[in-house]
């Protein structure tokens, strides 16, 4: 059977594959229709994005959240597994077209499901998830010819594979036009792996980190791989423009990602001081506790604002690449800021591994560095600031 929330969006009939930044881009009139009856509390959600929430928050509640214990613990998660359940569901593709098994729908329904995502206990599952659906995917929905989307999207989408995008090379990690090349013997670094398994790709030891731990991550090499010039996506040359295309959505869905995350360290921050008592008083009670949570959860509603704003606009199709960074760079020190200051509240507790606070703390630090890190994306504002100096190349 259906789920509801599939009942409900083809009720409202928002249907459709936009390409947001396109000229011939427009809102559907059916779109706009189901706005005027959506609920006028959220900027752009309606009762189907919520019901979309639900029903994933069931599959988080039962399939994930039991065992993200045990996958920290091992280092790795059953990602094959995991994203059969959620393909089948059709999460893997919410915004993706549905002659390849996705939903057709806009962006503002990745991002809620990238909202819901974040109430998985540990920041390796999602980020996995996110790679699959919205960093290792939109390029080849967007230009990747009908054989190459059959091949590779609609499995991706199906949940039978796992995706994995390589863009960071040892040399090219920050400066992403410089791996922008048709070499066919290089090395990948730091690729959360499935691997194709085609001669000379070889996948060297897994890496250590401090955070993400279940997410396992290797460093890929390519020795002489030979690539059919068929797996060609859209125009040759055109890669590290597809790829700038693709980071707005990447950058705009880690943002969202984190917010669920840290509101909920704030609340369980929260409910353990107010439980706990030093100089026979809960710790809560100490003004520069409270006061501390109190601006700690206006910056994230400033952030939360942020991130909604940039995606209506850009499901409008505007370029939102200024506020996509900002986005990002806020999320990644709000996240640095607020996971240090409510783990200094947990006191010692907080220092154990017993606590989601103190995960949140490690895995949360990969934000200001992966896909972009907040320098890259003070040099992306500085540009559109016209403040760059003319040298610096992005
Ligand atoms: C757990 C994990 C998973 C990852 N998964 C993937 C993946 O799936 N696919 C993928 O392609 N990559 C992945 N990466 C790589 C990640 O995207 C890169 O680490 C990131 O882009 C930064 O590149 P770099 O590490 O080479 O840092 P560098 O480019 O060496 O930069 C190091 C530091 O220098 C500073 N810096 C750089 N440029 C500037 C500048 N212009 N101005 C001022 N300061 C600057 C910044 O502080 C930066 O953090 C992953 C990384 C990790 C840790």
């Amino acid at each position: 059977m259906a789920p509801r929330w599939l009942a409900l969006l083809a009720r409202a009939g928002q249907a459709k594959w936009p390409l947001p930044g396109c000229a011939s881009y427009r809102p559907s009139s059916s779109s706009a229709a189901a706005e005027a009856t959506s609920d006028r509390n959220h900027l752009i959600y309606t009762q189907e994005h919520f019901a979309l929430r639900a029903s994933l928050r069931k599959i988080i509640d039962k399939e994930i959240n039991p065992f993200v214990d045990k996958w920290e613990e091992e280092g790795q998660f059953p990602a094959h597994q995991v994203f059969k359940i959620l393909g089948k569901a059709g999460f893997l593709g919410v915004n993706k077209p549905i002659e390849y098994g996705g939903l057709g729908l806009d962006f503002s329904y990745s991002m809620a499901v990238a909202e819901e995502l974040g109430n998985i206990r540990c920041g390796g599952v999602p980020m996995a998830i996110g790679v699959q659906s919205d960093m290792a995917t939109p390029a080849l929905a967007r230009f990747g010819s009908d054989e190459l989307k059959q091949q590779f999207l609609a499995p991706t989408i199906a949940g039978d594979v796992v995706a994995c995008l390589g863009v960071s090379e040892p040399e090219a990690g920050s400066d992403v036009a410089v791996s922008d090349r048709n070499t066919l013997t290089k090395t990948k670094m730091l690729v959360a792996v499935d691997i194709v398994k085609l001669p000379g790709v070889h996948v060297a030891k897994k890496i250590e980190k401090i955070g993400m731990r279940s997410s396992d991550t290797a460093q890929i090499f390519f020795e002489d791989v030979r690539v059919p010039s068929k797996y060609l996506i859209g125009e040759e040359g055109m890669g590290f423009t597809y790829q700038m295309l693709q980071f707005q959505e990447e950058r705009l869905w880690a943002a969202a990602n984190i917010l669920a995350p840290l509101e909920n360290v704030i609340q369980e921050t929260i409910d353990y001081t107010r439980q706990r008592k030093t100089f026979n008083q809960p710790i809560l009670y100490n003004q520069t506790v409270h006061f501390r949570l109190a601006e700690l959860t206006t910056e994230l509603e400033l952030l939360r604002s942020l991130v909604y704003r940039a995606v209506a606009l850009y499901i409008q199709g505007n370029d939102v690449t200024k506020l996509a960074s900002m986005a990002k760079l806020k999320a990644g020190r709000l996240a640095r800021e607020l996971t240090d200051s409510c783990l200094q509240f947990w006191g010692g507790m907080g220092f154990t591994n017993e606590v989601l606070v103190s995960r949140l703390y490690r895995d949360s630090r990969l934000l200001s560095i992966g896909g972009g890190s907040d320098e890259v994306m003070l040099s992306i504002i500085c540009k559109y600031m016209q403040t760059l100096p003319k040298k610096q190349h992005l």
